[in-house]
């Protein structure tokens, strides 16, 4: 575990489940001189001053920048473009600007242009994360054995790159560097359509008529269950996500449309042996995942 300080002065902007959880890991390891965060209610900056996990607090994205060695943009990603704008007179040259957010694409269009020239932009997303919100969610382990991607631009300096990936590293965390497109490709897969389903699945249960509801909550069995814990996300987030990912997550969508047909028509055509290979080869996904210790 590193214990010499990485960054003398780190500012987080949104620190909420994701940044109270990376500045946990920052005191856990004393990688910070000092750690400063910004949100836009005070009842989250005393939060944070009473979880000790920021030694100072502030409102002003810019006024948090000012001095750090390494902002953090932990935020909704609707607002990670206004807050780079805002940040950006009061960026020291030589520091680092990285973000969390769940789609890569837009957060660089949206923040690159406001990062001033010998300030290192360094875009990563840490595949962790919970169904809960705020600062009082975050706990330190959430990145151990998870993966961590960076999406650095085109020249890039490899130093602020590396250490962005030694906090990383710190964190516990596996990591891998992706072309943004391709990530925000992969992660519409893997992740935003799992929710849009699960979004979507809950939605039409709560529809029903009152009295089937309360059974639908009363006889709620694993499958359901686990789909009210991912459709429990939080909204903002996920709002945000469709609408900045919204062309890799339609493409992904019509095919998960098509083969939803599919299997539309194997049941009403009662072919057994079509459901039951389908269901053999995604069991066989589910043992890769786990044999990829990513269950
Ligand atoms: P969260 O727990 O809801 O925290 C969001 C934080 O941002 C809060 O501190 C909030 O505080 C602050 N905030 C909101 N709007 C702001 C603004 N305009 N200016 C400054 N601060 C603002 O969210 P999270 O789960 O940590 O997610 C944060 C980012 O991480 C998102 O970009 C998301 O895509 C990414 N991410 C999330 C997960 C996950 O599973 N949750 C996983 C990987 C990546 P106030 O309300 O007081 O402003």
């Amino acid at each position: 575990m590193a214990d010499a300080v990485m960054f003398p002065r780190v500012a987080f902007v949104g620190i909420g489940l994701i940044g109270s959880s990376m500045a946990r890991v920052l005191r856990r390891d004393k990688l910070a001189g000092s750690i400063v965060a910004c949100a836009r209610r005070q009842e989250t900056l005393d939060a944070c001053l009473k979880l000790g996990i920021a030694d100072a607090v502030t409102t002003d994205p810019a006024a948090a920048a000012e001095n750090a060695d390494l902002i953090v943009i932990a935020s909704p990603i609707g607002t990670n473009g206004d807050i780079a704008r805002a940040m950006a007179p009061k960026l020291k040259p030589g520091a680092i600007v990285t973000d969390v957010g769940s789609v890569k694409r837009a957060v660089i269009d949206a923040v690159a242009p406001h990062v001033p020239k010998g300030v290192h932009f360094v875009p990563g997303h840490p595949l962790a994360g919970t169904e809960h919100s705020g600062p009082e969610a975050g706990f330190a382990e959430l990145f151990q054995g998870r993966w961590a991607i960076l999406t650095p631009l085109i020249g890039s300096d490899p130093a602020a790159v590396e250490k962005v990936a030694a906090f990383w590293r710190a964190a516990g965390s596996k990591l891998a560097t992706m072309d943004p497109d391709h990530h925000d490709r992969v992660l519409a897969i893997t992740s935003h359509l799992p929710h849009l389903i699960a979004y979507t699945i809950v939605g039409t249960a709560s529809d029903l008529a009152d009295d089937l509801k309360q059974e639908v909550i009363q006889f709620s069995a694993s499958g359901f269950r686990d789909f009210t814990r991912i459709a429990a996300s939080d909204p903002t987030m996920w709002r945000d996500i469709f609408l900045n990912n919204k062309d890799a997550v339609l493409e992904v969508l019509q095919r998960f449309n098509e083969d939803l047909t599919a299997l539309q028509k194997a049941i009403r055509r009662g072919d057994g042996d079509a459901l039951h290979a389908l269901f053999a080869r995604t069991r066989a996904i589910r043992r890769g995942i786990i044999d990829a210790k990513q269950a």
